[in-house]
């Protein structure tokens, strides 16, 4: 049985007051849930948010550098983070990837970085519109996927974590169906089995995307759907917990 994660992704949203009225809540609400629940908040909040978390809300990144440290202006290390007692990262997010060209080498390098730190890394995968309307969703999401799991060993996959989510579902309104959604996580999980099965039947691989509290239950009890990815509606504690009570 694969524990369900619900993660929130701030992106460059959110504010002190959002913070105050936001993290005590979900709190609350970990202590009871049966799924993890992640909030990845902007990186100078990180240390207010894990203040409030208390022992059972999990705090993450939305980004990490892959140098343990160095010359490099504005950004942190994995290393950093895991001293933060934060638990996860979210690498290779679609915004990371096509708004500061982020690659799948660059990417499988922030994963190991991340995973050597102690961290849990949630590796974001997905196609755009045009990819999927020319047939080449498994091919993308697949060579996204391999990039990165190819250059771990398979005892550092208890610390990685799959998000699926289709670039033209993010931020759109518009969410891939349960049926669209369920067959690209099986591919995902049929294409590690090649690895090896037990650690395909492991991985979490959630979906992102647009998921919001209408439409959480029916993704999250697809079979091969262990939670969400949630940007726009982690920002509402209202919302945010309707969809993870849809994980229990
Ligand atoms: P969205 O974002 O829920 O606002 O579509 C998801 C994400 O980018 O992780």
């Amino acid at each position: 049985m694969r524990k369900k994660i619900v993660a929130g992704n701030w992106k460059m949203n959110g504010s002190m007051e959002l913070l105050n009225t936001l993290v005590p809540a979900l709190a609350e609400e970990a202590k009871q849930s049966q799924a993890e629940i992640l909030v990845c908040p902007p990186a100078l909040y990180l240390g207010d948010v894990q203040r409030k978390a208390g022992d059972h809300l999990l705090v993450g990144a939305q980004n990490c550098h892959e140098a343990q440290s160095g010359a490099f202006t504005g950004e942190i290390a994995a290393g950093m983070l895991a001293e933060m007692q934060l638990s996860h990262v979210l690498v290779g997010h679609s915004e990371r990837r096509a708004i500061y060209g982020e690659t799948d080498q660059l990417i499988a390098a922030k994963t190991q970085a991340a995973i050597a730190s102690g961290l849990v890394a949630v590796l974001c995968v997905g196609e755009t519109l045009d990819e999927r309307e020319s047939g080449r969703t498994l091919d993308v999401v697949l060579g996204q996927v391999n990039a990165v799991v190819s250059q771990l060993g398979l005892a550092d996959w208890s610390r990685l974590v799959i998000a699926y989510e289709p670039v033209w579902a993010i931020g759109t309104g518009k969410t891939a169906t349960a049926d669209q959604a369920q067959d690209v996580h099986k591919a995902i999980r049929n294409a590690l089995a090649d690895y090896g099965q037990d650690y395909a039947d492991a991985m979490r691989i959630l979906y992102g995307g647009s998921v919001k509290a209408a439409n959480a239950e029916e993704l999250f009890t697809c079979p091969d759907i262990d939670g969400g990815l949630v940007g726009g509606a982690s920002l509402n504690a209202d919302e945010f917990i309707s969809i993870c009570r849809a994980a229990n």
